[in-house]
């Protein structure tokens, strides 16, 4: 076999590029997966939460990641393939959107909810109380920083209460599940190379032709996919289809913490998810009585734009202290944690203007991107691969997507899924919640 000939190249083996490549491999395309790291997932799927939610402000949103939910809880179905180091695990703990007045993202999702399907239950304050008796569900918000004497205003309100997804949870290892992809790609004929940079798209006339790698070697494709993650823009710049694209990309720092859980109650058992836009932040449970802490990115919070290839320095004292802080005042019990225990990740979101992932052709010919993750689209791996594949499949048989958008099928919930919303030319879109709860 040639081994600088392909049918398609993926740039980036992380989460959604495995799935990318799995998903055409298993369709017959001879692919060559490339990423510049050590192994598959060792980008910004490393750093995930991979929290599976559905709480989605578009019906597009909302219906891909209850379709990717099925994903995770077949994996090892789906995969059709052993990895010699275990497969991921969905851990379903469910998750609370916590209610803290008649406004709020549940009026968005609730809607959604019950148009599309997804089981929920609705707590009112009282029910949400006997749930969690250990958590102030007095009202702070909106989310302000230890900084601003809003912070240490008096409560104004109690909780409304909650909407409370069963089927919610967690996958144990974000980066296992990139590896689990890359041996099920494999299985089908895929290739992988690490340590192994692109640095140019290879053109034939007006279409994608390969790539040129930072070697000054040449392999050759008709289609090359930018999943590059917080590359994205380097990577659609290197290409040129950066400036065409009416949605942007950005590579933006971003913290999540780790705390011990309350010594009253075992928070990794009978705890679960928690979306709490009162304080700012999301949680759920870790292993070992540990509670994972995320912001929700509040208008409060700096947004650090980060170059994909700069040092992210370690945790800030500043976003420890905010955000054990936010944890506390909901859950007291906790106990805040002292600045020198600072635990958690540091790694870059691939942020796009609106945080809707773009999984889209471009207007060079043979080139496709599946960037703009914002944080939230781990839970849609195997969704967005099957999104991408067939895309791919329909563009290359001559369908103009741009006129007329694409529709799929969900392979596991029938859903009807609108490319159209992911598009790389679509307007801001006004309903997204423009925040991430994981
Ligand atoms: C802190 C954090 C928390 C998150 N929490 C959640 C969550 O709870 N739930 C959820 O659904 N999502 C979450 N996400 C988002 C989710 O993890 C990402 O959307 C997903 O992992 C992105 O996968 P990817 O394959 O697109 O990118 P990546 O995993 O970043 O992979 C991109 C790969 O491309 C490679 N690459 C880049 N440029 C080149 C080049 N020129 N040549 C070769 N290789 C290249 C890189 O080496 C990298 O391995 C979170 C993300 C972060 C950072």
């Amino acid at each position: 076999m040639n081994d600088s000939e392909f049918d398609a190249i993926i740039i980036g083996a992380g989460v959604i590029g495995g799935a990318v490549a799995y998903e055409l491999a298993r369709r017959g395309h001879r692919t060559l997966s490339i990423d510049k790291g050590p192994g598959a997932g060792y980008g910004s799927t490393s750093a995930s939460s991979a929290v599976i939610r559905f709480s989605y402000s578009t019906e597009t949103g909302v219906a891909a990641a209850w379709e990717g939910l099925h994903y995770w809880k077949h994996w090892p179905e789906y995969l059709d393939a052993d990895d010699e180091r275990g497969h991921a695990r969905f851990v379903q703990c469910g998750m609370a959107l916590l209610i803290p007045g008649e406004e709020g993202h549940h009026n968005r999702v609730m809607p959604l909810w019950d148009r599309l399907g997804v089981p929920y239950e609705f707590w009112d304050h009282q029910a949400l109380a006997a749930r969690v008796p250990t958590f102030d569900l007095n009202l702070y918000g909106p989310p302000a920083r230890p900084a601003d004497d809003g912070f240490w205003s008096d409560a104004h309100g109690e909780m409304v209460g909650a909407l409370f997804s069963p089927d919610a949870g967690y996958v144990d290892d974000p980066q296992l599940a990139a590896h689990n992809l890359q041996r099920a790609a494999e299985a089908k004929g895929g290739e992988f190379r690490f340590r192994t940079e692109v640095v140019g798209i290879e053109r034939d006339a007006d279409r994608a032709a390969g790539v040129r790698l930072a070697d000054g070697s040449v392999v050759r494709a008709p289609i090359v996919v930018n999943v590059g993650g917080p590359h994205s823009a380097h990577i659609n710049r290197f290409a040129g289809v950066f400036d065409a694209m009416r949605i942007k990309t950005e590579s933006i720092r971003h913290e999540t913490y780790h705390v011990p859980g309350p010594a009253d109650m075992d928070f990794t058992t009978n705890g679960f998810a928690v979306a709490d836009d009162d304080s700012g932040i999301y949680f759920r449970p870790q292993p070992g009585n540990n509670i994972l802490v995320g912001t929700t990115d509040p208008p409060c919070d700096p947004k650090v734009p980060i170059g994909p290839d700069d040092d992210l320095g370690e945790l800030t004292s500043d976003g420890w202290e905010t955000n054990t802080m936010r944890i506390n005042k909901r859950m007291p019990t906790l106990g805040v944690p002292l600045p020198h225990e600072k635990k958690g990740v540091v790694d870059r979101y691939d942020k796009s203007d609106d945080w809707i992932p773009i999984y889209d052709r471009t207007d060079l010919d043979g080139f496709y991107v599946a960037i703009g993750t914002s944080g939230n689209q781990f839970k849609n791996a195997g969704v967005a691969g099957h999104m991408m594949a067939e895309l791919i499949e329909v563009v290359e048989g001559g369908h103009d997507h741009d006129a007329d958008p694409l529709q799929v099928t969900a392979r596991y919930t029938g859903l009807n899924l609108d490319l159209g919303t992911f598009s790389r030319n679509r307007e801001l879109n006004a309903n997204s919640s423009m925040t991430v709860h994981g």
